[in-house]
């Protein structure tokens, strides 16, 4: 018999509201628009398949500790791809986040490695850059290199070896640069705009993030950096861990109003979605709701703040032959899909050329490519299949962990090919025309 117990606050049943569940119609117009459902043609692995099994754990003929239950929402990539999709305007997202939030860790080892990844490393700036200084220093030094080409990864335990494949190159040097406080704007300031620089993305792109406060200045930014800004919560939302991530978006809340920016600027899909959803959160939180509301009014990512403003159009000529991948949180979390490519298009020398299924997930999905690292490698392996077919030579995306995914898929199959954030695109460009230097990082 089932077990009422409490986490997060709800009981394990009444996890989320009924309403949001009733939403779906089970009318299935979602299905093929679902990257797990393509794969494994099961209708479990389906937003109506797994919809249907909330509905049963609200209905108390399941529990949360039903290892199939468990299994296809553990598959689940919350890539929202099936809330474009959906006629009756059904949120996943928030249904997906809800269960996970009620599914406990399936064991101790699980248990310890959250507590230990959420509420220490991405909750400590501290732990976060010491983190980032061990593996800078083990690319940098030559250590990479060695352990490749020794044979050594793949004695590593499970599939270590396979992961540390993942690792990107990582921007910068062992010690990462720090932005300053406050960027000027060059020439007349129209706009006073705070940048969140992320916490893998400043660890692992920090030359983007200046690149993108350098855009954001020569478009009449006067770009201000919060110190004491945190992960925005994006990766312990998505696996459950809401309390986390409640606490984060409190610091995060508390740390731009001070700036006193009309727009709050942030260049990863995948955060952005998450700050765009403080509100939702902080619902019921007497003293934050409020002040999350009016945060999240005030987030833009940087594709669709430029595409909203007059831009400088002093553009260096870049001649190649782009393919855009859409971020998931991108196109689906937030509805952005027109104004990357005109932004691409309006760079002098640039083809843009379609990808078949560019809005469908390349695998990645936060940390899907390491929890399930085999369905992330098959649907790698069909996002590199319709890349390849545009004879494109540069993939640009707008978030890290598409990049970072989609340079394993190029580096796989040893392609001449980049892959690019959209505002290092810019820059480049940016800098061409004004004549500095705009090499390649
Ligand atoms: S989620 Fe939407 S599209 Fe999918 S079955 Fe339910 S109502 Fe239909
Ligand atoms: S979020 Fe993506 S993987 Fe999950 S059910 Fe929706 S479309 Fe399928």
């Amino acid at each position: 018999m089932a077990v009422e117990t409490e986490r997060d606050g709800h009981s394990r049943f009444n996890f989320v509201d009924r309403n949001l569940i009733r939403a779906c119609v089970h009318c299935g117009m979602c299905l093929s628009y679902c990257p797990t459902y393509k794969l494994l043609g099961s209708e479990l692995d389906s937003p109506r398949g797994r919809i249907y099994q909330m509905r049963e754990l609200q209905d108390r003929k399941i529990t949360v500790d039903d290892p199939n239950f468990q299994l296809h929402i553990d598959r689940c990539l919350n890539c929202r791809a099936c809330e474009t999709a959906c006629p009756s305007g059904v949120q996943y997202g928030r249904l997906l986040e809800a269960t996970r939030a009620v599914i406990p860790p399936r064991s101790e080892t699980e248990r310890v490695l959250k507590d230990l990844v959420m509420n220490r490393v991405f909750s400590s700036s501290v732990l976060l850059d010491a983190m980032g200084v061990g593996a800078r220093f083990y690319q940098k030094s030559g250590l990479q290199a060695f352990a490749r080409a020794s044979g050594l990864l793949r004695r590593l335990p499970a599939n270590l070896g396979t992961l540390e494949g993942l690792l990107p190159r990582m921007q910068g040097g062992v010690v990462k640069a720090r932005l300053p406080e406050l960027i000027p704007a060059r020439g007349a300031a129209r706009y006073r705009v705070a940048l969140m620089t992320g916490c893998v993305q400043e660890q692992f792109f920090s030359l983007t993030n200046a690149a993108t406060a350098r855009v954001l200045a020569i478009n009449g930014c006067e770009v201000v950096v919060p110190r004491g800004q945190v992960c925005c919560g994006a990766l312990h939302t998505h696996g459950g861990q809401r309390e986390a991530a409640r606490a984060l978006a409190r610091r995060n809340i508390a740390m731009f109003e001070r700036t006193g920016a009309d727009y709050y600027i942030i260049n990863a899909a995948g955060c952005g979605s998450t700050l765009k959803e403080y509100h939702h959160l902080l619902e019921g939180d007497r003293r934050w709701g409020e002040r999350a509301r009016q945060f999240t009014e005030r987030v833009r990512d940087i594709s669709e703040f430029l595409g909203s403003i007059e831009l400088n159009r002093d553009l260096g000529e870049i001649r190649r032959r782009v393919t855009y991948q859409d971020a998931c949180h991108l196109a689906h979390g937030q509805k952005i899909t027109a104004q990357p490519r005109d932004l691409l298009r309006m760079i002098p020398g640039i083809e843009l050329v379609e990808m078949n299924e560019s809005d469908t997930c390349c695998g990645s999905a936060g940390i899907y490519n390491v929890t399930q690292f085999d369905l992330s490698m098959r649907l790698l392996e069909r996002k590199m299949n319709h890349v390849v077919a545009t004879k494109a030579d540069m993939i640009v995306a707008g978030n890290p962990g598409c990049l970072i995914q989609v340079a394993h898929g190029v580096q796989q199959r040893g392609l001449r090919m980049e892959a690019v954030h959209i505002v290092d695109l810019l820059d480049r460009s940016y800098r061409l025309a004004t004549g500095e230097s705009s090499e390649v990082r």
